[in-house]
């Protein structure tokens, strides 16, 4: 799955139209999920129950009935989504929360299927025929749409930005790419000194520019309780903030994948932690390094890149990654403050450097192990690992994964 994305141009009634289409959006799936709420449990709503009540409202509302059918459809399934998730968590007994599903305020997004929009034969313009009334929008951007047959285009959204419209193409098609084999193979360990260490013993710097431009946007936060409640300015700075903070995702978004595609062309296999980021940010001194990093984003990208130049790209368990020699295999305790591995075999290495070689050669074992030509399943694992996850959500549904997924948009292919 591919997502083209494109700025969206209009006029202002079209913009409104827009709004009314996502709010529309909005108050299905909110519907959908009442209808699931209040239905006793023997009643056991399921996927096709909730698309069947979605038809019902567009016989009950107007609004509702206005918006093209697959649309509605679209919007009751991402009820189900968020129902399904809940369920499945439950299932799993996942710790923690299990993220009963919740009535959705500030929608930002209305999604088509394969209906209600037609693109135009050679200018880059869509026309949203439903009685919406959103009209041909222009589409600004260097993507060219029409290369791809209307037949792969899945889903076309309009989301809504901080600095406007945007209309998205989710396109159906094997994106690869032949990139010659290196021979070389790398392994990387995420830190907080450095973005990552790998096992040749380079250091990626951390982006500090997001940190700097971080502080902009704790200013523009500010400024926003210093104006008035309700008056146009506060609606101005709250904007002013909204925007500074896209920009910071943007290049977040952007190194990230950089730094990402360029491990990935350079080296056949690729083995780093896998990571559980989500307990790691409990601990709040750690936090804002992590986040800050994106280190599961860069992860995401550097699956993405391995699928799309048939590389290999291999998480392992960290354990004791950081604590043994690489050399002899010796486990030598240190706590996180010891920067340097020192071995009583005479091997000293900056602690990540070490780390990163134990990481790689655990991959190397994984793939040894894992039988039948090796590099093949494992490979065959990291695709499974990212690709049929991801794609089985896109066609149910774009919003969640949507945004690490918009790697084409921004000019690297
Ligand atoms: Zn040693």
């Amino acid at each position: 799955m591919l997502v083209l994305e494109y700025k969206a141009k209009g006029n202002k009634a079209q913009y409104q139209a827009i709004e009314e289409a996502i709010k529309t959006t909005q108050f299905v799936r909110n519907k959908c999920l009442r209808y699931w709420m209040n239905s006793p449990k023997e009643d056991n709503i399921n996927n096709a129950a909730i698309s069947r009540y979605s038809t019902v409202l567009r016989a009950d509302f107007p609004f509702v009935a206005a918006l093209n059918s697959m649309a509605v459809q679209a919007a009751a399934e991402r009820a189900w989504l968020a129902i399904s998730r809940f369920y499945d968590n439950c299932k799993k007994n996942k710790p923690g929360k299990k993220g009963y599903p919740r009535f959705q305020r500030l929608g930002r997004s209305v999604e088509y299927k394969t209906s209600g929009w037609s693109l135009h034969p050679t200018k880059r313009r869509i026309t949203f025929s439903d009685k919406k009334w959103i009209g041909t929008l222009k589409l600004m951007g260097k993507w060219d749409i029409h290369t791809y047959p209307i037949k792969s285009i899945k889903r076309v959204r309009i989301v809504r930005r901080a600095d406007g419209f945007y209309v998205q193409f989710c396109v159906d098609v094997e994106c690869k790419e032949d990139v010659p084999s290196t021979g070389q193979e790398i392994g990387l360990d995420f830190g907080l000194e450095h973005f990552y260490t790998d096992s040749n013993g380079h250091h990626e710097p951390n982006p500090r520019l997001l940190r700097k431009a971080e502080k902009q946007v704790k200013h523009a936060q500010r400024r926003i309780y210093k104006k008035q409640k309700g008056k146009n300015g506060r609606k101005k700075a709250r904007n002013r903030y909204a925007r500074k903070h896209l920009k910071i995702s943007r290049q977040r978004t952007e190194h990230a994948k950089l730094k990402a595609r360029h491990v990935m062309r350079s080296n056949d296999l690729c083995v780093y932690e896998n990571l559980q980021v989500k307990n790691m940010v409990r601990n709040h001194h750690l936090a804002k390094s992590i986040n800050d990093a994106g280190w599961r984003q860069f992860r995401s990208y550097l699956e993405y890149f391995a699928q799309k130049y048939g590389k290999v790209a291999l998480a392992v368990e960290p354990h004791y990654t950081s604590q043994q020699c690489p050399d002899c295999g010796t486990i030598v305790k240190k706590s996180l403050s010891t920067r340097t591995h020192t071995c009583k075999c005479g091997c000293v290495l900056q602690r990540d450097y070490a780390a990163a070689i134990n990481i790689l050669r655990k991959g190397k074992e994984k793939i040894a192990t894992s039988g039948q030509g090796g590099s093949k399943t494992s490979k065959q694992k990291s695709r499974n690992a990212r690709g049929v996850e991801t794609s089985i959500q896109l066609g149910a549904i774009l919003v969640e994964q949507v945004s690490t997924l918009i790697l084409e948009s921004h000019g690297f292919s």
